[in-house]
């Protein structure tokens, strides 16, 4: 379909509106004319009489479908409308109502309004999700409708709905043809509504994951994943889901999705879980009884969840095997054979805390260095292994260096958090960071002539194992490289 904005062209006259319709008419695509009124989001602040002039006329000229406010659907303009629509049966009337500054009141009883003014008409409600809490009411307004409907979610937080509008049985979801040229805020290009997130084959038995996290914009996984769904015929789809705040919004978010799972509704299979909701996501399974991989408790974080028939969930850490592998692999040995070789680990944030479990879980000799002193104290504690300060990098002498801090990443490529004469041929040398994916560290590693592993090593093998997780199934590993070095445009 194609919705004319004619609120947008300049120097309205019912005459440009209706060449306009005749220009779109030869695209052969069902039609949607709008005129929007300055105070629900229209552009251009045309009088009220012009725009019913130019719906009345759109609907004449053919369009499929016309919207109008519900706001402003009453006393004459409501029974010109009816009147017209009346002599052009093809035509159907959309009643929307929008509100840019949050939820509505009582999204219900707006429905209801709408419903009963006029039951042949396409309620369309859309407003301004603030967080991605706020959908939920759009979720269950849409399974409950009672005629074709149109509710959306407007924002960054709103795009879940989107994109999941035609699972719950939405009459249909808006795209841009180009980021540039959105009409309302939160809108997805249709490129990548029908190319990244395969809008046309989602429907209501599509299965939902999605990466929780925030921010999540940036995120490689929903390309990675949804690749390999379409390679293995899978009905499912991959959404970047932004949770802001801290554990009550995280809480909040996994409490919408499992009570309504529990209600019947296997909408949601899994999700991968990133920065800042790791921990958040491991108190959530323990303080409610639910299953958690050993290891995840001792890193302290998760970050695969996945959920079962009843709504049960069940927690897993695939950063610490993705990483492990991705050594043992590049040194060729098995997990085992790292036993007793000396690693450097740098940093002792969330990746340092799981290589480090992984590492001393197989035996190897850590030695932890972190900017903040304290960290890299309570992180060698808890593990049993070594620290030193930062400062002492200079003098490291490791058979493994793994860099777990952000150094390097894009755009301070320049930066390296070893020096590169510590670098030797006999060392291999891990950066989990991956972008770029030839940070400095690996370039000068190379140029000493150790053997480097870059950070989609690692990615690559714990998103492996986040979908071995999910659907029981091996991923295709050539796509999913062929997909991460695409995104990370190598
Ligand atoms: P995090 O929990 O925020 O930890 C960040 C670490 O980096 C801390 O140790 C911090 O030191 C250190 N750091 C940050 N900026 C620094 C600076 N300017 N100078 C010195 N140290 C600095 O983050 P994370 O989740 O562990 O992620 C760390 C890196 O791992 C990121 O680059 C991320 O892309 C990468 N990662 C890769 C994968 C993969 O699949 N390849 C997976 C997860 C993470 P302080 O303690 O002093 O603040």
């Amino acid at each position: 379909m194609l919705e004319l904005r004619l609120d947008h062209l300049c120097d309205l006259t019912v005459e440009r509106a209706v060449n306009m319709i005749a220009a779109a008419r030869s695209l052969s695509l069902p039609i949607i004319a709008t005129c929007r009124d300055s105070n629900e989001g229209g552009v251009n602040d045309y009088p009220a009489d012009l725009r019913l002039a130019v719906l009345l006329e759109s609907i004449v000229a053919g369009v499929d479908f016309v919207d109008c406010e519900f706001d402003n659907f009453a006393g004459e303009t409501k029974e010109q409308i009816k009147k017209v629509l009346r002599v052009n049966p093809g035509c159907r009337l959309i009643l929307s109502a929008h509100n840019f500054k949050g939820t509505f009141p009582d999204i219900n009883q707006l429905y209801d309004n709408i419903h009963s003014s006029c039951p042949d008409a396409i309620p369309k409600l859309v407003y301004t999700a603030k967080h991605i809490n706020d959908c939920f009411p759009a979720i269950d307004l849409l399974r409950n409708r009672r005629s074709d409907a149109i509710v959306l979610c407007m924002g960054n937080a709103g795009m879940m709905m989107r994109l999941l509008s035609g699972k719950f049985g939405g009459f249909l979801s808006f795209a841009s043809l180009d980021p540039e040229n959105a009409t309302a805020p939160g809108q997805i290009t249709i490129d990548d509504m029908i190319g990244l997130y395969r809008w046309r084959s989602i429907n209501s038995d599509t299965l939902v994951y999605g990466v929780i996290g925030s921010p999540v914009g940036h995120s490689i996984s929903p390309a990675v994943f949804n690749a390999c769904f379409d390679k293995d015929g899978i009905n499912a789809v991959y959404l970047p889901l932004l949770v802001d705040g801290q554990s009550e919004q995280f809480d909040e978010f996994l409490h919408n999705i499992i009570s309504r799972h529990r209600q019947g509704d296997t909408d949601f299979g899994g999700f991968s879980v990133t920065i800042p909701h790791k921990a958040n996501a491991l108190e959530y399974a323990e303080r409610k009884g639910q299953m958690v991989e050993p290891l995840a408790i001792n890193i302290g974080a998760a970050n695969t969840i996945r959920i079962g028939l009843n709504g049960s969930i069940s927690l897993y850490n695939t950063d610490y095997a993705g990483a492990i592998d991705a050594l043992a692999d590049a040194i060729g040995v098995s997990r085992h054979g790292l036993h007793s070789l000396t690693v450097a680990v740098i940093g002792a944030g969330g990746a340092g805390r799981a290589i480090v479990a992984g590492l001393v879980d197989v035996g190897a000799k850590v030695t932890i260095y972190n900017r903040t002193l304290q960290k890299a104290i309570a992180l060698a504690d808890e593990f049993g292994c070594k620290y030193a300060p930062a400062e002492s990098i200079d003098s490291l002498t490791a058979q493994v260096i793994v860099n777990c801090t952000s150094i390097g990443m894009y755009p301070n490529t320049d930066a390296s958090p070893v020096p590169a004469k510590c670098l030797k041929p006999a060392m291999t040398v891990f950066d989990t960071v991956y972008n770029p994916l030839q940070t400095m560290l690996l370039t000068q590693a190379k140029a000493a002539g150790a053997n480097v592993v870059s950070g989609d090593e690692m990615f690559v093998r714990q998103a492996m194992a986040q979908y071995k997780i999910f659907t029981g199934q091996t991923a295709n590993e050539n796509i999913m490289r062929k997909t991460v070095l695409a995104k990370l445009g190598k």
